[in-house]
């Protein structure tokens, strides 16, 4: 398996949308890995995660043939996760819609989902569109990859999901949006070895625990999942979905994480598994 990066920011952007802050203005000037567009994912070029605001540009810039795309994840309906308005575009009269597409997720998700197509005036058939509505720790069969959502810190009003994703018995582990796991993931990840582990550092040098995680809770979870007999020798650990306002370059970033074992994600950055 590999995993490509398509964006690896948090809601705003780097430089955020609007922003004159220090880290935006910098972050410009640099170029290169400092610019980060909203966090998106793809597996084997096949399995998409999430669709951001940004789907259409990683479309342009990173080849991602979205009409031929039939399975995506989606991590939960925040906006900078999952732009629904998007979809709207599958139907028949803006699009020769061709492959199906299907959408896995959450319970608000699929609620969404039902009633963008009912405000359309449109039908799933009619859209190639289908939604799957998962079920926290039950494994999925999605286009021959076990997929597992466990469950986030992150929505107070909203399951959110990270997903753990095999194939040919390796494991990865994508999250974003989320706080150090709560105690049900943990319980289902016991004694499971895995060989990525890609995870959220929204907040710079803060730590913040719940909702999302900056550099010291990234240090605590590598030790949280070596205790959980989650790692072997080459188990490869990244960290995402950076906010400007957390205030680190993708330098300072490396320089912050590298010493921790992990790598620090960029646009484009590719992970083989
Ligand atoms: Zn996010
Ligand atoms: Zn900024
Ligand atoms: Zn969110």
């Amino acid at each position: 398996m590999n995993l490509t990066y398509l964006g690896t920011a948090a809601a705003e952007g780097i430089p955020g949308i609007f922003c004159a802050c220090d880290t935006c203005r910098e972050a410009t000037r640099r170029g290169g890995k400092d610019l980060r567009t909203r966090s998106q994912a793809i597996v084997d070029d096949t399995l998409l995660i999430d669709l951001p605001p940004d789907s259409y540009f990683h479309m342009l810039r990173d080849g991602v043939s979205l009409p031929d795309i039939e399975h995506m994840l989606l991590t939960h309906t925040h906006s900078d996760h999952f732009l629904a308005s998007e979809l709207y575009y599958r139907r028949p009269g803006f699009c020769d819609t061709r492959a199906t597409l299907t959408i896995y997720g959450n319970d608000t998700l699929k609620r969404n989902a039902d009633a963008l197509v009912e405000k359309t005036g449109t039908t799933y058939e009619k859209s190639k569109l289908a939604c799957v509505e998962l079920t926290e720790f039950v494994p999925h069969d999605v286009a021959g990859y076990t997929v597992v959502p466990l469950l986030a810190r992150h929505a107070r009003d909203e399951k959110c999901f990270i997903y753990l994703i095999g194939r040919d018995g390796k494991w990865l582990l994508y999250g974003n949006d989320t706080g150090i796991f709560p105690d049900a993931t943990w319980d289902y990840l016991h004694g499971r070895k895995l060989d990525l582990v890609s995870l959220d550092c929204t907040c710079g040098k803060r730590a913040e625990g719940t909702n999302h995680m900056g550099v010291p809770d990234l240090i605590t979870m590598r030790q949280r999942l070596a205790d959980a007999g989650c790692l072997h020798e080459h188990t490869q650990l990244v960290a995402t979905h950076f906010s400007h306002n957390g205030g680190l370059l993708h330098a300072d970033l490396e320089a912050l994480l590298n010493p921790h074992g992990y790598e620090v994600a960029y646009d484009g950055m590719r992970v083989e598994i």
